[in-house]
């Protein structure tokens, strides 16, 4: 008997690619007024292609403007007005676009199957290297926001980054307060274990993540996340079969949002899903689609979206 690992056919959509932040490991950002933000008409064009590709969800993806800047709110109206255009055109909005205001999340919450934000590490030794220039990058604020996603019953995506100057105990501290968050609200739908893969625009000096490594961080989420938290591995990154068998092994159950382009990564691009299916099969895992919002959250999904879901419910099997 086969066994089951899961993906999202997904295209992500990047409202701009500017940050406020800059974190030492990017290779997504520009410098904040340097590059065109998405406009709607470049946006529907795209989504229309996407209608016949099978691709279920949008994943929204965007670089942070300050809260306190006078251009906040323009970005926060792009960033809605993208998820209701992919909810008008059929498809299941997932945004993850940094920290949000209580009221952007609420707001935010009515267009989207389900939202995302990395924790990456709680250890706050890393504001004084990878995040010395990244305030959205203090733990306490990325942990509040998983605690105002689970009082908004958001079902959610976080993750850890490995790999940027942690150790293993802090891990662990990162899982714990994630598991201990998912008791409070039971709204972590899946924990994303994401290892450093440099890239060609980063300027921090650091090796990949060793794979043994990556396999033993998947066991020991295991072993403190609560079962019915899923743990996602990203395959572009993961690209050596053996060691995507070895994940597996380990405990890890999905590869994510599988589109052209890993827009976090994009030196690592994606092999499309047939050929992952082809590769994994050889261990006897079965590839899977899944929707962007797990089955147990579909008492929590807006009134707007349901329409899309019970749709992708009946092609997505
Ligand atoms: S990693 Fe995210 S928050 Fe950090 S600079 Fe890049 S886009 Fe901004």
């Amino acid at each position: 008997m086969s066994k089951v690992v899961t993906y999202s056919p997904a295209y992500t959509i990047v409202p701009t690619y500017e940050c406020f932040n800059r974190c030492t490991y990017c290779n997504f950002r520009t410098n904040p007024g340097k590059s065109p933000w998405l406009d709607l008409a470049t946006a529907r064009n795209k989504l229309l292609e996407l209608q016949t590709q099978g691709v279920c969800e949008i994943l929204i993806l965007s670089g942070e403007v300050h809260p306190r800047s006078p251009r906040r709110q323009a970005w926060f109206n792009l960033v809605y007005d993208l998820c209701n255009l992919a909810i008008s055109l059929g498809f299941l909005p997932h945004t993850n676009v940094g920290p949000l205001s209580f009221a952007e999340m609420s707001q935010l919450k009515t267009v989207n199957a389900s939202m995302g934000l990395m924790l990456e590490q709680l250890t706050p030794k890393l504001l004084h290297t990878v995040h010395q220039h990244a305030p959205s990058k203090v733990p306490a604020l990325r942990l509040q926001q998983l605690e105002w996603a689970g009082q908004l019953q958001i079902p959610f995506t976080t993750g850890l980054l490995l790999g940027i100057g942690e150790t293993v105990d802090d891990w662990r501290d990162t899982l714990e307060a994630i598991a201990n968050l998912h008791q409070r609200y039971g709204h972590i739908q899946e924990v994303i274990l994401q290892p450093h893969s440099p890239g060609s625009q980063q300027s921090f000096n650091a090796s990949a993540f060793k794979p043994q490594q990556l396999i033993e961080a998947i066991s020991i989420a295991r072993q403190i996340l609560p079962i019915e938290i899923t743990i996602q591995i990203p395959p572009n990154l993961v690209a050596e079969p053996n060691l995507l068998f070895a994940c597996l092994e380990a405990g890890a159950r999905d590869l994510g949002g599988i589109g052209p382009k890993d827009e976090v990564n994009p030196d690592y691009p994606h092999i499309s899903a047939e050929e992952l299916a082809n590769i994994l099969v050889l261990d006897v895992w079965q590839l899977m689609p899944r929707l962007p919002i797990y089955p147990q959250y579909e008492g929590w999904l807006s009134p707007n979206l349901q329409a899309n879901y019970y749709k992708w419910q009946i092609t997505i099997k």
